[in-house]
């Protein structure tokens, strides 16, 4: 058996690390266009932020180490196609230059996804960056050392927009952040939410244009300006955030069934639609607990575990993925939010009879030093009163709190048992009844 995985980092090594564990004989082959494998990128805000400076971090195992652990593997390589008929693969290796074919027997497709570029004039001037690979990383966290780069400009406000912030603002740059839509983070938190958030960004004095579409940068050479629909505001730098397309373009010549936006679709088990081909991580679905259809949520988290499942599966077995809740979290500056299962937006489009508790209560005892307001959403089934999302925002144990939640909606508990349910207390971490239990109570 020769199994070839397509990209090495979340979702691939996840599979090949697992495929080699189970099964000694197969032939597990990897394909990684970049020069690294297992890259962390959620670490890139920090490193460029300066919150750590070896960025060896970011790289949970070296080339040699899986190659001397019976991975064969290949950096430096780019699958340019993909022949199901035949299972062959032609491969470009990028430091030669030459091309080669290679046979699968089954296939992994573990690509991950791309920053996307958005019609905006002058992308191409020097100082405008991205930040999705450790090239990206190491690039910014050097321009924004510079002295003479004060202003910078972020496009997009969604997590890696806004994880950038308090990286710039750790070196002490003054930020504005552009957003299309009316508020920031619109596609993973309610109103509620977002309203705190955006309080917090105001006030470090960052500069938030909501609605506001920026077309073109305006410079020579460099990118001196921003310019919007209505107003053009003078940057040093600009960092590109408005999202990623999933990596999939190479499978163009093939009917492998995708979403519009290129995401291959996947089931439980994390087959395709093509025989003998999987796929996992963000090139691809995942299944989702709660919205009954694959869903479209790009993140480490996921990436991990279905890749590992479809290392199960490569080996023979049937394992399943029972799907996401799509738990996510973010600290802005002294702020962090966390968010699990269904957002109010989107149990709305899904038409679900629901309803909505938003409570503030303390994280803890106001007589031990460091008390903190908490806010909390709940969305519930209105007859059930079985959870269906929820989501913690404060300056203090919000995120795991959320992780409560996530339990909470996979055990579907109803809002009267998450109301009662046993959670710890001692002075420095709660109250007697835990903010989430006064949610749970409110919610009838
Ligand atoms: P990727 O990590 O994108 O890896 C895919 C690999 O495939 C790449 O190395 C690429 O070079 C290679 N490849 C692509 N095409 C080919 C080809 N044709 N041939 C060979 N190789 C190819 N997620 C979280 O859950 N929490 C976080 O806090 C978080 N923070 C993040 C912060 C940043 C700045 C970024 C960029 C991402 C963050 N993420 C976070 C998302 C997380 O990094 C991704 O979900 C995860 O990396 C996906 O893993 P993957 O293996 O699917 O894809």
């Amino acid at each position: 058996m020769r199994i070839i995985i397509i990209g090495g980092i979340a979702a691939g090594m996840s599979a090949a690390a697992k495929l080699r564990r189970l099964d000694k004989e197969a032939e597990v082959v990897v394909y990684e266009k970049s020069p690294h494998v297992s890259f962390g990128a959620c670490g890139l805000p920090y490193y460029v932020g300066g919150f750590f400076d070896n960025e060896a971090q970011m790289l949970a195992r070296t080339p040699q180490q899986l190659i001397a652990s019976g991975i064969e593997l290949y950096i430096e390589h780019e699958v340019l196609q993909v022949i199901p008929e035949t299972k062959t693969l032609q491969i470009k290796d990028l430091k030669a230059g030459t091309i080669k074919e290679d046979h699968y027997d089954t296939l992994m497709i573990a690509t991950g996804a791309s920053s996307i570029m958005p019609p905006i004039e002058n992308l191409n001037l020097k100082n405008v960056h991205t930040l999705r690979s450790m090239a990206d990383g190491k690039a910014l966290r050097e321009a924004l050392r510079k002295p003479e780069v004060k202003r910078v400009g972020i496009i997009g406000a969604g997590f890696i927009g806004l994880e950038a912030v308090e990286a710039a603002k750790a070196l002490g740059k003054e930020v504005a952040v552009f957003q299309l839509e009316d508020r920031i983070l619109k596609e993973v938190f309610d109103q509620e939410v977002t309203e705190l958030l955006e309080a917090e960004l105001k006030a470090h004095d960052v500069a938030l244009y909501l609605n506001s579409k920026v077309t073109a940068l305006r410079g020579e050479g460099y990118a001196t300006h921003i310019v919007t629909e209505n107003e053009e505001i003078p940057v040093d730098l600009v960092l590109l955030a408005t999202g990623v397309r999933p990596n999939t373009a190479f499978l163009d010549n093939t009917d492998i069934e995708r979403l519009r936006n290129g995401a291959i679709v996947v089931d439980q088990e994390g087959k395709t639609s093509l025989p003998g081909v999987y796929a996992a991580g963000d090139c691809a679905t995942v299944p989702h607990l709660l919205k009954g259809e694959p869903a479209y949520i790009p993140l480490a988290t996921s990436a991990n575990k279905l890749g590992r499942i479809v290392g199960e599966n490569l080996a023979g077995n049937h394992e399943v993925f029972e799907g996401t809740l799509g738990s996510s979290c973010i600290k802005l500056m002294n702020m962090e939010a966390g968010r699990t299962g269904l957002s109010e937006a989107e149990a709305e489009s899904m038409g679900l009879d629901y309803k909505t508790v938003f409570i503030t209560d303390k994280n803890q005892t106001d007589y031990y030093p460091g008390q903190e307001d908490l806010s909390i959403k709940l969305i519930y089934d209105a007859n059930t009163k079985i959870l269906l999302g929820g989501q913690v925002v404060g300056r203090k144990d919000a995120v795991q709190r959320t992780n409560v939640l996530a339990v909470a909606i996979y055990a579907r508990l109803t809002t009267k048992q998450l109301g009662m349910l046993d959670l710890c207390y001692a002075p420095p971490f709660a109250r007697t009844w835990d903010a989430i239990n006064i949610a749970g109570n409110v919610a009838k």
